[in-house]
């Protein structure tokens, strides 16, 4: 044994002398020459530039397609190039021939135009050599969405940030952020990815981005969807295999990244926190579909260069393990969506950060000092780039639930909320319409209190902390009205937009703020006789209006506060305040009946 090992040893360092040598020689040669070959980034090219580089790669290769789609709010389409090995371009035939869908959107923050760059870098790739372009993967990308931003260039909106020179801005034509955009939809933009989305229904979704934040060693971060409000199907492969061969693969491509590096102390030292992606973002909607969504986020400081390759890189390894994981991914989806279409009764809604679990993590920053500002002479933090460290810390990246939704069989919208059903056929949602005017037995939901924000945010008001009661009523609906069954793969879609909980629910983004205004009042004189007639047929009421003012002096003193409190109790006041206008309905056999 020691014998041959001994043999071995001499054949593999003669062979080192004689063959490996050259060959490292060659292999390294051949990775300067590389390494030349690569552009060198400083520019990111204007909209006029990226539509004809995109327009010359269709010409270019029978491999790929540009494809065009609705509009965006400055009146030009959104252009999507499909590249695919087997060049057939329709989706609906790509799915049934298994093949896997990736989707990558770039600019949607024409400031952080990384993705741009690095994506026209890939197509060269792939275009050069169709043998580097997966069997089982359509690439699917979006040169530039945020096209309105991306007209808009100028060198001064991204203070903080390291290049290129000139780049578009974060607003789009009605100076919305259209990373939360996905479910208001107030963006012809929205409206047309929506339409991409639903189209080509990706297993899996990039969306390219630079961060803000502390400075550290690494060039990459990345964003996944949030492993707890995943489905667990998909969740435990995404956690247990996808993220750790991503991680190694860019280690391996020398741009070693992190989890992205978002913190609640002062400095990433004290522990990172996953990112919690509500629908309103891209990969947050993506995600309630049971796409496997992503958030690479480069470091605003390093160079524009090294960002781009960066996420060069890691869109090739993504590439490479869908391609590699191909046929697990498509099973894994088609579990998850069967499994939400049967999910019945209750769905969790809103998350909140569960501080008692974390993993410990390999983080390589830099200092965090401080030291006297010229500008205040009060003391302000600094990162000290000579003092890099590799230490362990806390990465929080578990959520719990925070509120749960009691689902219905069905929902039922008056179709007077037609903008709400718009955005409802947007996503697919199936729905069917009552074929006759009819009174139904349903369950109705009031808004008992919610709090609002106080200043526009993306051009809402949005409400928050949104509590409800439920009664059962019969209401008077009308043909044309909708019925949705909750029995659909966009289940999760349905339920987080129509629970007026849902932190990104329609009600949320004030699409039913009609509802909480009153619409008749009474006048106190001639009120008060009536208020009395009230009182003497409802003894109950006057014992409730009796204790009421021993408890609360405020009220005991105030006269119209007591008359409101009867006109509320009385059949006077309008049932329909604050009743949120989906509907529960709880028997199936509704839906077969014939209204
Ligand atoms: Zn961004």
């Amino acid at each position: 044994m020691g014998q041959s090992t001994s043999n071995f040893a001499n054949i593999v360092s003669s062979m080192k002398n004689k063959l490996f040598l050259p060959l490292f020689l060659f292999l390294s040669i051949f990775q300067i020459t590389f390494s030349q070959t690569r552009k060198i980034y400083t520019t990111t090219p204007t909209y006029a530039e990226i539509v004809s580089t995109y327009e010359a790669f269709a010409k270019q290769s029978a491999y790929c397609k540009l494809l065009t789609y609705g509009t965006t709010d400055v009146g030009k389409p959104l252009h999507l190039l499909v590249i695919s090995k087997s060049k057939e371009f329709d989706a609906a035939i790509l799915r049934k021939q298994n093949k896997r869908i990736l989707l990558i959107n770039n600019g949607i923050h024409p400031g952080e135009p990384d993705g741009i760059d690095a994506s026209i870098e890939m197509v060269n790739t792939l275009l050069k050599d169709a043998a580097k372009i997966p069997d089982d993967v359509v690439i699917c990308i979006i040169p530039v969405y945020n096209v309105d931003g991306c007209l808009n260039r100028g060198k001064y909106s991204r203070a903080n940030q390291n290049g290129p020179e000139e780049y578009g801005f974060r607003g789009n034509a009605q100076n919305l952020d259209l990373n939360r955009d996905f479910i208001k939809a107030d963006s012809k933009n929205a409206q047309t990815f929506t339409q991409i989305f639903q189209t080509w229904k990706p297993d899996v979704f990039v969306d390219n981005h630079v961060s803000d934040g502390a400075d550290y060693q690494y060039i990459m971060t990345l964003i996944a969807t949030q492993r707890d409000k995943l489905h667990p199907v998909l969740s435990k492969y995404m956690t247990a295999e996808m993220l750790p061969q991503l991680f190694d693969k860019m280690k391996a491509r020398s741009y070693e990244m992190s989890p992205y590096v978002d913190f609640e102390g002062e400095t990433p030292e004290s522990g990172i926190v996953e990112f919690m992606e509500t629908p309103r973002f891209s990969s947050g909607y993506t995600s309630l579909f049971n796409c496997l969504s992503f958030i690479p986020e480069t470091h605003m400081w390093k160079p524009y260069n090294d960002r781009v390759w960066s996420t060069y890189e890691l869109m090739f390894s993504m590439i490479e393990v869908i391609q590699k994981d191909s046929k697990k991914i498509g099973l894994l989806k088609a579990d998850a969506d069967k499994q939400v279409k049967e999910q019945q009764g209750a769905f969790f809604l809103n998350w909140k950060l569960d501080t008692a679990k974390f993993d410990s993590i390999i983080f390589k920053g830099y200092e965090a000092l401080h030291k006297k500002s010229n500008i205040s002479g009060q003391q302000r933090l600094f990162y000290d780039r000579t003092k890099p460290f590799t230490k362990k810390i806390r990465f929080y990246n578990r959520y719990k639930p925070s509120d749960t939704a009691d689902v219905p069989d069905m929902y039922l919208i008056p179709q007077a909320w037609s903008r709400v059903i718009e955005r409802l056929q947007m996503n697919g949602v199936a729905m069917k319409q009552l074929v006759k005017d009819t009174s139904i037995s349903c369950e109705v939901t009031y808004i008992t209190s919610y709090e609002s924000g106080k200043n526009p945010y993306e051009g809402h008001y949005p409400h928050y902390n949104t509590k409800t009661r439920t009664e059962t009523q019969a209401l008077k609906f009308y043909k044309g009205d909708y019925l949705i069954s909750v029995d659909q793969a966009c289940n999760r879609y349905i339920v987080e937009t129509l629970d007026p909980k849902g932190d990104d629910s329609f009600f949320a983004w004030n699409f039913f703020d009609a509802v909480l205004q009153q619409k008749e009042w009474f006048s106190d004189y001639i009120f008060e006789e009536k208020a009395e007639e009230i009182l003497k047929a409802d003894p109950k009421l006057k014992a409730e209006l009796e204790s009421k003012k021993k408890a609360d002096k405020a009220f005991a003193e105030n006269n119209r506060a007591q008359l409101y409190f009867i006109y509320m109790h009385s059949p006077y006041y309008e049932k329909s305040h604050n009743r949120y206008p989906v509907v529960g309905i709880y028997t199936k056999s509704y839906i077969d009946r014939k209204f």
